[in-house]
């Protein structure tokens, strides 16, 4: 990681510098708590045109609409054309970035900061460490570098990204390093109950109701995944208008589901267009399931990853058994994407 470049693109800015941040497609709470604590962080030191934004639909979960920095959020089509300064948060590739992935090849710096082991460092300065919790770690890292003391604004957005990425401190990536950061982010004053609460344990009455219906179609095939056990289940746009809810509750749906005792792999697939899939895969160690998400061609962590798939929810389901069946423990092939 070359902390020194990093440091110098944020030093090397002009007083009236624009800076444009990003983050990946679909944000999750390590994305938009590392851009808009990163971007908090930027104003107090004394840098003002700060925008952040990401691709897509211009909806924030939910869950993350408590995230301090909101306000900093501007549109896809509002973002800076040019701006002095681009920096990437959480997303392991330009493929994450939509159109934005553009904005990084402009005239000014592309500064990265990512920790999936995937990353090939797409920026023109890449702080990517795959043993970094969370891209939170990197950023609170590079604002005490340039000396930015953490207020309660900045402290809550990267406390969320710690939290959900850490699976609220349950992972195995939960170091001491990660423990110690909590505590200077808790130091601030930040409530951590309040934010779990609203981040984790608050979901309205037709997503609890969603949540049944589609864990109750749920799936357990002891043989797959080496006779380790895969367990899934699928949501269709069906069922979210029936319970009139809005996509993002369904990114909570894996929890329950990869509780499953019986199966190392677990997976939900989710449709977000006619034949169009959001694939979500977790592992309890025996699989890699960063492999066979690259091999679909999506990415990931270790026990972590995803991919997009076309087709039936069948013939997907049926691209991860024949993946799983190809696996090799063994092998440790390089990632790719
Ligand atoms: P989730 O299942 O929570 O949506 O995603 C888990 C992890 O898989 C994310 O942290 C992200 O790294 C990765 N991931 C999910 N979907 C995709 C995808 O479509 N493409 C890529 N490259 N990675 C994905
Ligand atoms: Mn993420
Ligand atoms: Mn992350």
């Amino acid at each position: 990681a070359d902390w020194a470049a990093a440091v110098a693109a944020v030093r090397q800015l002009p007083a009236d510098g624009r800076v444009l941040l990003i983050c990946h497609v679909n944000p999750d709470g390590d994305a938009l708590g590392s851009m808009l604590g990163f971007a908090l962080g930027l104003r107090r030191l004394g840098i003002h045109r700060v925008q952040a934004t990401f691709p897509g639909p211009p909806e924030v979960p939910e869950p993350l609409r408590g995230l301090p920095g909101l306000d900093l959020l501007v549109s896809e089509g509002e973002a800076e054309p040019e701006p002095d300064l681009v920096i990437c948060f959480d997303a392991a590739s330009e493929s994450r970035l939509g159109e934005l992935a553009g904005r990084l090849t402009g005239k000014g710096t592309a500064l990265v900061l990512d920790h999936h082991a995937s990353n090939r460092g797409f920026g023109d300065v890449n702080l990517v460490d795959p043993a970094a919790a969370a891209t939170s770690v990197l950023a609170e890292q590079l604002l005490e570098r340039l000396g930015v003391p953490l207020d309660a604004g900045i402290a809550e957005c990267l406390y969320v990204a710690l939290s959900t990425d850490t699976g609220s401190f349950r992972f195995d990536a939960t170091t001491p390093a990660v423990h110690e950061m909590a505590a200077r982010l808790l130091a601030t004053g930040i409530r951590p109950g309040d934010i779990s609460r609203r981040v984790f344990d608050s979901r309205p009455f037709g997503a609890v109701r969603l949540f049944g219906e589609v864990l109750g179609r749920a799936r357990l095939e002891p043989e797959e995944a080496g006779g380790q056990g895969l367990v899934w289940t699928y949501a269709t746009l069906d069922d979210l208008a029936r319970h009139e809810q809005r996509p993002y509750v369904l990114e909570a749906l894996i929890d329950p589901v990869r509780c499953t005792a019986e199966a190392d792999v677990s997976c939900v697939v989710k449709q977000t267009a006619p034949a169009v899939w959001a694939v979500s895969l977790r592992s309890k160690g025996a699989t890699d399931v960063s492999r066979v998400a690259v091999a679909l061609g999506g990415g990931g962590h270790r026990l972590a990853a995803g991919f997009t798939g076309r087709g039936t929810v069948d013939e997907v389901v049926e691209r991860i058994r024949a993946q799983l069946r190809a696996y090799d423990p063994e092998s440790d092939a390089d990632q790719q994407g």
